[in-house]
Formats: structure tokens, sequence, C-alpha cells
């Protein structure tokens, strides 16, 4: 099939035929195979072999692919969720469950009243945050779950037994 070239740009023109379907096009990487040097190949190659693991590399991660109890893959290590890397103390808002949704949020938000439920504070431009009390971020039963302001927030990171006792009166 012929292809029609725009005259002044040397750009093919795409037929209405060629809209409908990617045959006759020219390949998107049509007169850019060779723009790289050999020499800059080779160097490739080179940096390529250089981050290969090690013999022993591959021991460990085979050893922690299979749950050993060192490796970082082991999920027993993650079961006590304050262990995990990204665990970040209440405050992170990953979803840990489907059922923490935005709409629940806002459901907890607006039974507290947007009211800080420790100092008071009336919500203003950030919308306060929604309080796991037992730490818990599966668990999403509104009982467990309390309005504070971002400070008092905050506070929940430490003594979080006291936290526990004190939000479960
Ligand atoms: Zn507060």
């Amino acid at each position: 099939m012929e292809i029609p070239k725009n005259m002044s740009t040397g750009i093919y023109k795409r037929t209405p035929e060629m809209y409908k379907t990617r045959k006759g096009r020219p390949p998107w990487n049509k007169g850019k195979k060779d723009i790289y040097s050999e020499e800059t190949k080779k160097l490739w190659s080179k940096q390529r072999k250089g981050r290969k693991h090690t013999e022993e590399e591959k021991l460990k991660i085979g050893k922690a692919l299979k749950g050993g109890n060192s490796g970082s893959f082991s999920k027993e290590r993650f079961k006590n969720k304050e262990n995990h890397p990204r665990w970040r103390g209440g405050i992170s808002f990953e979803p840990y469950s489907l059922d923490w949704t935005q709409t629940l949020k806002r459901s907890i938000r607006e039974r507290d009243k947007y009211t800080c439920q420790l100092c008071s504070k009336q919500q203003e431009n950030r919308a306060f945050d929604v309080h796991h009390i037992d730490y818990d971020k599966k668990n999403c039963d509104p009982e467990n779950l309390i309005l504070l302001c971002h400070s008092c927030h905050t506070k929940t990171n430490t003594k979080r037994n006291y936290w526990i006792n004190y939000f479960k009166k």
C-alpha cells in the first residue's frame, strides 16, 4: 500500500483507512533504530552484566521467598502491624480494608458533628482525621472510629494503651 507523504514535512499522512487499523502505519521506531552507537550499546550490556546478582545473593533471595524467618518477604514478621515498615502510627491514609472508604469517613465526621472528640475543636478548612480506637485499620466498626483534629490525632501516636482505654469509655 502506498503511503502518501506530506511533501513539506516529510511526515506520513494517515489515510482514513489507517485510522481504523494499525495496518499500513509506519512503525513507531521507523528510522530510530540506529540512533545509538555500537559503543553505547556495548556499554549498556556491560552495565547490565555488572548488575547481576551474585550466587550468594541469589541464595539469600531464594531463602526469603520460601518464607525463611530471616527473609523480609516473610509474612509472619508483619503479622503484628506495628512491625510493618509502612505502619505510620494510625495516621496513614492507605486503605487497609475495602470498608475503609471516603464514605465511611464522611459519615463519622457527620456523626461526630465535625468536632474533635478530644479537645472539642471545630473542623475548619482541612477535614479532621478519623481515628481507629483500637489502632486496627481493618476494624471499621463505627464504634471503633472517632473524629480527631490533627494535633489530637498526632498525640495518639504515643501512649497507645492509654488512648485505647480513654476512648473505649
Ligand atoms: Zn483535638
